[in-house]
């Protein structure tokens, strides 16, 4: 049966797969949720004789039916090559008492490669199927990693551009370098006197400006996402996740069926989705444990069933994690509301009137199967540090918030179940905490001499993603206020 994508604050009309990937965001500002779960149609068995675009073509085809096979094998075959520097895509790593699940293999070194070095491939093959004339304009908040890896996916894809924003002085040394030193034609990279939500709210309020759009439609150009909040990125997230499950019964480090954790670093709420979304369709999961820096805004709600914005915005050395609006959460809320899109669109306006709304006792209850947790800066750098002396193993600091997370869990609950941490970057992202994190002390040197030094010191190589940027020339130096986010963005296209 075709799925098809409705708003969560809207239950009329619905879009073909393509077409909310086009789109992005619904214009009434709510996220598009698929009218159904599919189920694998596949055997665990049969998934864990298959390699990484094996599984991802087998999870894809079930939410994105108006694709046909062919259309879905290219951007696989084309997203899932090469760029990535290990031929598993996602390989699982064996640490004390859990599997990390590396994210962090492809092009820009964090896991927002993992959905877009497809998004740009589901993207023009979507504009071409609709027979989309205009010029699709991708704007993107950052909180740091998500706009390099659109960047790299977009830059000089025929009929597409880009503008990128995120917060100046809000993102690690390697973030920032990383992206202003982009090439391409198409390309536009802007940081903002302002937080994360301050260039995601900037971005949603573009999405909803139908005035703006329309001009733009008149000079041939269409505004999309490639935030987590299109559904071309959110569902090949699903795919890593059953492809875990698949590869711990083929390596026989649980039975088919067992039922397993995942721990996951979380931010704007995107990639734990898709875990859940991946139990929907049968992966069987226990618990997906939502580790939360010190921006606990999630913890707290799973906590109280209160969401409260109204905080104070701490920068951790977990950037990507810094985030007080969790844009997907919405979608969770839709499902929990028992896919009541009135419910969600009231709770949507109380948090943007009021920066807080709280849930009902039965739209709790559903929340069954998430665990909420956080750890303190000083806890994640003790666990960097703890694990690297016990075992070698160098993480960096989004997954060493979902390590810390766990690590308390299990103290807690004593839960035995096979975990799988979810990690999200590379330490030679993060390279400044995490060299202070081993050697438990501020340092004072260039952030390219320390990724020298975790190099010498691991073993490691440095990833060609920090050596093609230790020289790069910087070709974007706008810096703007949240206001001007719309200036910029007509500027760009003039
Ligand atoms: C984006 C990001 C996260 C948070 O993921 P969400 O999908 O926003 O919850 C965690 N770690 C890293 C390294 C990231 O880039």
């Amino acid at each position: 049966m075709d799925i098809i994508y409705r708003s969560t604050r809207n239950s009329a009309g619905g879009l073909k797969a393509s077409e909310a990937i086009i789109q992005g965001i619904s214009t009434d500002g709510g996220l598009f949720v698929p009218d159904h779960f599919p189920k694998l149609d596949k055997s665990v068995s049969e998934l864990a004789k298959m390699d990484y675009k094996g599984v991802a073509y087998e999870v894809m085809k079930l939410f994105l039916t108006d694709f046909s096979e062919e259309e879905l094998k290219y951007c696989i075959e084309h997203a899932y090559d090469e760029k990535f520097d290990t031929e598993e895509i996602a390989p699982l790593s064996y640490v004390e008492n859990a599997y990390y699940l590396e994210l962090f293999h492809g092009k820009t070194i964090a896991f927002k490669d993992m959905a877009l070095s497809i998004l740009p491939y589901l993207m023009t093959t979507a504009a071409k199927k609709n027979h989309v004339e205009e010029k699709i304009v991708i704007l993107t908040a950052t909180s740091g990693d998500t706009g390099k890896a659109a960047l790299a996916g977009f830059a000089d894809v025929e009929g597409c551009g880009i503008v990128v924003f995120y917060p100046k002085g809000g993102v690690s040394r390697v973030q920032e370098r990383q992206m202003v030193t982009q090439k391409g034609a198409n390309v536009k990279v802007v940081g903002i006197t302002g937080n994360f939500d301050d260039a995601q709210t900037g971005v949603k309020q573009i999405f909803a400006d139908r005035e703006l759009q329309a001009q733009m439609k008149e000079r041939g150009y269409r505004f999309s996402s490639a935030n987590s909040i299109n559904i071309g990125r959110l569902i090949p997230q699903v795919a890593y996740y059953v492809f875990a499950y698949t590869r711990l019964v083929k390596e026989g480090r649980i039975s088919d069926g067992e039922k397993i954790n995942f721990t996951v670093p979380t931010g704007n709420f995107g990639n734990i989705l898709a875990g859940y979304y991946a139990k929907q369709i049968g992966i069987p999961v226990k618990n997906l444990i939502c580790a939360s820096n010190e921006n606990k805004v999630l913890f707290d709600f799973f906590e109280s069933g209160i969401y409260d914005r109204n905080r104070e915005f701490i920068l951790t050395s977990s950037p990507s994690m810094d985030i007080l609006i969790s844009s997907n959460l919405e979608r969770l809320i839709y499902e929990i509301a028992g896919e009541d899109a009135d419910a969600c669109r009231e709770l949507m306006k109380s948090l943007s009137e009021n920066g807080r709304y709280e849930i009902t006792d039965a739209m709790k209850e559903r929340l069954k199967g998430f665990i909420g947790g956080y750890a303190s800066e000083e806890e994640c750098a003790k666990r960097i540090h703890d694990v690297y002396a016990d075992t070698g193993y160098v993480m960096d600091t989004h997954t060493a918030v979902a390590s810390a997370v766990y690590d308390k869990y299990v103290k807690a609950s004593k839960d035995t179940t096979p975990t799988v941490i979810v990690s999200t970057a590379s330490p030679f992202k993060f390279t400044r905490s995490v060299m202070e994190a081993l050697e438990q002390k501020k340092e004072d040197a260039d952030d390219f001499e320390l990724i020298d030094r975790l190099s010498a010191m691991t073993g490691m190589n440095v990833p060609n993603a920090v050596e093609e940027i230790r020289n790069a020339e910087v070709l974007h130096d706008t810096v703007c206020d949240k206001e001007q986010m719309k200036d910029e963005v007509i500027k760009f296209l003039k």
